[in-house]
């Protein structure tokens, strides 16, 4: 149901698990204990019986990332840091992967440690910048 926030969030370095809707509302809570984690559900009544939990009232992905980035604001420098399939963390080189991508963004591209799935900056990038700073939340960016 939050998967583009999750996607999002992601992106903005925030270490986001998006589990199986199967599991069970007991099952979530107590991991969530277990690992310290904050719960972001659209369910009230998960967010009820959690008290670490952010409940989700609005459609509008923009206000999502605003909700979420005023209670626990995105730290910068782990901006384009997570994998948006995985969450694994990204790291430098191409770790082998036969995507094709400008040889001239060579040294910029990353990888991701866990699925080895390739990023470079790109259109997609660009747009999803452009996104983010037009929520305000990334002053350092925005002065360029
Ligand atoms: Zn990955």
């Amino acid at each position: 149901m939050l998967g583009k926030l999750a996607r999002f969030m992601r992106i903005m370095g925030y270490d986001t698990l998006y589990p199986n809707l199967e599991i069970p509302d007991t099952e979530l809570i107590k991991y969530a204990i277990d690992t310290n984690r904050k719960l972001i559900s659209r369910d009230r009544e998960i967010c009820r019986r959690y008290r670490d939990s952010i409940l989700i009232e609005s459609d509008n992905l923009k206000m999502q990332i605003v909700q979420i980035a005023t209670i626990d604001p995105p730290d910068q420098t782990k901006l384009f840091s997570r994998c948006t399939v995985c969450n694994g963390l990204l790291i430098p080189g191409n770790g082998g992967c036969n995507e094709e991508y400008d040889p001239k963004k060579k040294d910029q591209v990353t990888h991701c440690q866990d699925c080895g799935k390739c990023y470079w900056p790109g259109t997609h990038s660009e747009s999803v910048l452009k996104f983010l700073q037009s929520l305000e939340l990334y002053t350092e960016y925005n002065k360029q």
